[in-house]
């Protein structure tokens, strides 16, 4: 039978919100009913950025699971993993190795690193430089091995994304080329992975912006948030006639929203029918009545055994790693025929 398997992560640097459910959660929930999952908590790249905060990693790795279950996601299944990046030495491994294919000026260009690059505070540490090659060893470790036909390694991303995999690509094929075929080379699955802007309109939902709201916030915080949400600034009176589609509000409610009810919200924004108050009130009903069950299974995962699905999770890593780690060894010389 082949070997379909999915592997994705995040980076724990705090609670996970509505830009992270849109943007990867709602699918992972989709795609653990079908393949095998591996969902990495990336401990050990979030040091790229946090290396001076272990706290908020330690706090955070906790806080990533309890939102992990209370999306849906569900350590119990056979094919659900949670991996702890740092519990898993091969990774460290595979990114030496991988790291001497790498030209500098290769990881230099990659516009992610550039872009991340630009937003630092500090110089970037060489960790933080080759973070790229990190991740195409996260990706390939889970490579099928030997691969047989039919046997896929696929990285779930938005159509926007797929230029992201070419790196790990090409670090699969150099490899392959130069100590022959170790690695699958993994296949985007491309699926409708939104986008949400943040609380303010703003592109990118972050923490640090303060313009979010995390899947653990009380009905309250929402409130609160949604209340300061930006809107349309030329709907200023109820009467006066709106762009539902330059509004943030409206793009949550597209989001989460009843869809049958959007195309009369967005007619009732225009002709004035619809005030902001009112249109930011079914919001906070609507994100609440979302919110809820999370809540509920966050609250109770606090009582569930979460060492021990990340034990299993990253155990059932290690094994597969192992068998990776045998073949590259072998394919490079590392374990020294030569020698006995
Ligand atoms: S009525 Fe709603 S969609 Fe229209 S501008 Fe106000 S908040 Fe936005």
């Amino acid at each position: 039978m082949s070997v379909k398997r999915i592997l994705t992560g995040i980076r724990p640097t705090g609670a996970l919100h509505l830009g992270h459910y849109i943007g990867a959660l709602k699918t992972w929930v989709e795609l653990q009913k079908n393949y095998e999952c591996f969902f990495l908590i990336a401990d050990v790249q979030a040091l790229t950025t946090h290396v001076d905060q272990p706290e908020l990693i330690e706090e955070s790795v906790r806080e990533v699971l309890l939102d992990f279950i209370g999306v849906g996601l569900d350590p119990t299944r056979e094919n659900v993993h949670f991996v702890l990046q740092s519990g898993v030495p091969e990774l460290t491994e595979l990114t030496t190795y991988f790291s001497m294919l790498t030209p500098f000026s290769e990881v230099e260009r990659n516009p992610t690193v550039k872009a991340e690059r630009s937003q630092l505070r500090s110089n970037p540490t060489a960790g933080f430089m080759i973070y790229p090659v990190s991740q195409a060893a996260d990706i390939l470790l889970f490579t099928p091995y030997p691969p047989k036909e039919g046997d896929q390694l696929l990285v779930p991303v938005g159509e926007d994304q797929v230029p992201h995999l070419e790196q790990t690509n090409r670090i699969a094929k150099v490899f392959n080329r130069r100590y022959g075929k170790v690695f699958l080379e993994c296949t985007a699955k491309v699926g409708q992975v939104g986008r949400l802007v943040g609380t303010d309109g703003g592109t990118k939902m972050s923490k640090s912006l303060g313009n979010v709201i995390s899947l653990k916030d009380n009905s309250k915080i929402v409130e609160n948030a949604v209340k300061k949400m930006f809107t349309d600034p030329t709907k200023i009176h109820r009467r006066d006639s709106g762009h539902p589609e330059d509004c943030p509000v409206y793009l949550y409610h597209q989001s989460f929203g009843d869809p049958k009810m959007l195309g009369e919200r967005a007619e009732r924004c225009k002709s004035g029918d619809l005030g902001c108050v009112e249109c930011k009130k079914d919001l906070i009903r609507t994100l609440n009545s979302f919110l809820e069950p999370i809540r509920e299974r966050r609250e109770k995962a606090k009582k569930a055994p979460l060492r021990e699905y990340l034990n299993q999770g990253t155990e059932k890593a290690r094994e597969i790693g192992k068998i990776t780690m045998e073949a590259v060894r072998k394919a490079m010389h590392l374990n020294y025929p030569s020698i006995n």
